[in-house]
């Protein structure tokens, strides 16, 4: 298996499966939140499909370290760190922290996202820690290490604001969807999701690696197409919603 992601023709014909996932996206919506849609299965729970949806991605990294010889390789622990950090917050904390459970999620997007955790996971632990030797400790000092670093910050910090503020609307259930105001919300209709893609192009970064690109590559396939469906979502639903705010990046897009 190990063998098997570690071959990066396995992981270019992975991004090369997001370019297909991402255009299909722009005419299917994926089936949660205010995309719901029915004919997609049985549904389930929301905060119980976020922690098995994000579980598997919080774990195969970690044990990808674990099955590895960098044990004591600081560079390969502040790796693992860091991909945790932003999987135990994804995994554990933000489903729970929503005052008003969100709408049940179809079983068949939680098992693709499992699917894709595993995956995913799987292949940016293989590349890091399973296949050659860990990196120096001096990486940490190098500036691609340090600008990847910052701008995965910066992602984690604006995905995490963003967020909050949209639980903000919601004080209950039948509250309904409001337009978000304030913070980055003056310019963008999803900085959520701007912040989720700067986290995993800070990733790809950081890490130097072609797993990691392919996850910033994957995390734009996803979000993009999401960002421009909820910023026509908004448009069509509130009349008079900013005519200058853009779906993704300031001024852009
Ligand atoms: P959304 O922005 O669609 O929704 C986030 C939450 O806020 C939901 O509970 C939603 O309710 C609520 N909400 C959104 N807009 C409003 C509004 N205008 N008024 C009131 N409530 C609102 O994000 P997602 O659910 O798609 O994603 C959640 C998190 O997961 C994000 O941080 C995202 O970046 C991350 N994610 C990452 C992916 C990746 O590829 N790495 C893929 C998907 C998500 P409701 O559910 O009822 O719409």
């Amino acid at each position: 298996m190990f063998e098997f992601l570690s071959n990066p023709v396995v992981t270019v014909a992975w991004m090369g499966l997001a370019a297909v996932v991402g255009v299909t996206l722009l005419w299917v919506r994926a089936p949660y939140g205010r995309h719901s849609a029915s004919g997609w299965g049985p549904l389930m729970p929301a905060r119980i499909g976020w922690v098995v949806m994000e579980l598997p991605a919080l774990l195969v990294l970690p044990i990808c370290f674990v099955l590895s010889s960098h044990w004591h390789a600081t560079v390969s622990v502040v790796f693992v760190l860091i991909w945790v950090a932003h999987y135990l917050h994804r995994a554990m904390v933000y489903p729970f922290l929503s005052r008003v459970p969100g709408r049940p999620i179809p079983i068949s997007v939680v098992a693709m996202g499992v699917v894709f955790n595993v995956f995913n996971g799987g292949l940016n632990g293989t590349e890091l820690f399973l296949t050659g030797p860990p990196h120096e400790t001096g990486w940490l000092q190098d500036g691609r290490f340090i600008f990847g670093l910052t701008i995965f910050v910066l992602g984690m910090v604006i995905n995490i604001k963003a967020d909050s503020v949209l639980r903000n609307l919601r004080w209950s259930q039948h509250a309904g969807y409001r337009v978000p105001h304030g913070f980055l919300y003056r310019w963008v209709s999803c900085p959520n999701y701007l912040g989720e893609i700067l986290e995993w192009i800070g990733w790809a970064v950081l890490t130097w690696s072609l797993a990691g690109v392919s996850f910033a590559v994957w995390t734009i396939a996803n979000l993009l197409p999401r960002a421009l469906a909820h910023h026509a979502w908004y448009r069509r639903e509130f009349p008079d919603y900013p005519a200058s705010r853009r779906a993704l990046i300031p001024y852009v897009l």
